[in-house]
């Protein structure tokens, strides 16, 4: 075995992909998953919260090469005009369609053992996962380590419908869709909130997805990168009438209101936590585990990353440990995205290829 794969979601089937498209074959790679198919986790969260496009554009698919797109899968004109302008956001059944076809493709499930991962140890040639092993070069991509929720409320990335009379907490993406869906089914809608939200077309502004913007990004000082992450990580939701046009009419209705976070329960209302997730690496045991047995370097809930999403004190000329997904955004803000997601992947797999 040339090298693992820990964590069975979109991240890990990016990296699969690539991977497999640089010419490593299935028998090299071990993927250690709690979910055999890859989109599961993702598919049941985006189908709760009613998700028909995605956040992403033509390029957020999780096959190795960027072209063809998923607006060139589409292959309307339409399609492929707004692509052009960046204002093409592919259906999530086009997307998870997409994604099987990449599963069967690349062999994913010759590769996939089912197992919830407890330890990753590293040794002077590789890493052993749950003693298992040894790997030279290891890719952790957990995704996130749980909900955040009102206590007794249902969570929205988890399966719901909706009551005559609605409370949602929150004020970020989740939170402006699930006001949208709830007064779509007829329902009065209270809006709990700590703050205002912000608003932004993308949750990590188009500059950190360039070349120049992270060099900018990793030539920060912990402190300032810490804050730099800690701003795109306060709630927003993109600006534009799609989201007040609804929001305005429901208010002048009397079926919209806001109210502030000190009233989350709120007696006769249905209580939906549209409070994202838990963050930060000593929330995911295996992360925490590995911290502390390595002695990593940290700063606040981040681990410390080189820019290319590797473990500084865990990679050398024969090893690699790298981080995707949402733990790696000390490397790369926008690390929950596909786009992020694709960043770690192919820095992993050079590695893999310059050492065979
Ligand atoms: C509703 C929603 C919509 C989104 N829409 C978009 C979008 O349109 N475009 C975009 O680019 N991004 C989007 N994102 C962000 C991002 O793409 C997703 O969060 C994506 O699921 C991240 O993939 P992942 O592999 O990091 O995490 P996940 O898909 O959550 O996968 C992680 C997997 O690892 C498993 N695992 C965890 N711990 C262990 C362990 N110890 N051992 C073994 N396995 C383990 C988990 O159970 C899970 O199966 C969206 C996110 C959400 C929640």
């Amino acid at each position: 075995m040339r090298c693992a794969i820990v964590g069975s979601g979109l991240a890990g089937l990016a990296a699969y992909a690539t991977l497999r498209h640089a010419g490593v074959r299935p028998e090299e790679i071990a993927v250690f998953g709690t979910h055999p198919d890859p989109t599961s986790a993702w598919r049941e969260r985006a189908a709760s919260i009613r998700q028909q496009r995605m956040r992403s554009e033509s390029d957020g698919h999780v096959a190795a090469a960027g072209f063809p797109g998923l607006a060139v899968r589409e292959a309307t004109l339409a399609a492929l005009a707004r692509s052009v302008t960046n204002r093409y956001h592919p259906t999530v059944e086009l997307f998870l369609a997409h994604a099987d076809e990449v599963r069967q493709r690349t062999g994913w499930d010759a590769s996939f053992a089912e197992r919830r991962v407890a330890h990753v140890r590293a040794g002077a040639s590789g890493f052993t996962v749950d003693g298992e092993g040894t790997f030279p070069h290891v890719l952790i991509a957990t995704g996130h380590p749980g909900l955040v929720r009102v206590d007794g409320a249902v969570h929205a990335y988890e399966p719901h419908e909706y009551e005559s009379k609605v409370a949602i907490v929150g004020a970020g993406m989740a939170a402006a869709t699930e006001w949208r869906n709830a007064l779509a089914a007829g329902s009065e809608v209270v809006s709990v909130r700590r703050r205002e939200p912000l608003r932004r077309p993308l949750n990590v502004p188009r500059a950190y997805f360039s070349k120049r913007g992270l060099a900018g990004f990793h030539r920060l000082a912990p402190a300032q990168r810490a804050a730099v992450l800690h701003d795109l990580g306060r709630p927003s939701y993109p600006p534009g009438r799609e989201w007040d046009d609804p929001l305005r009419r429901a208010t002048a209705a009397s079926q919209f209101r806001v109210s502030d976070s000190s009233q989350t329960h709120l007696p006769g209302y249905q209580v939906i936590s549209a409070t994202g997730f838990r963050k930060g690496w000593r929330e995911d045991a295996l992360l925490a585990d590995l911290v502390s047995a390595h002695d990593l370097e940290t700063h606040d809930r981040f681990l410390v990353l080189a820019p290319d999403s590797t473990v500084p004190a865990l990679t050398d000329d024969r090893r690699t440990l790298s981080i995707a997904g949402v733990a790696g955004q000390w490397a790369f803000p926008a690390a929950d995205t596909i786009s992020g997601a694709k960043y770690a992947a192919r820095a992993f797999t050079r590695r893999v290829c310059r050492t065979r």
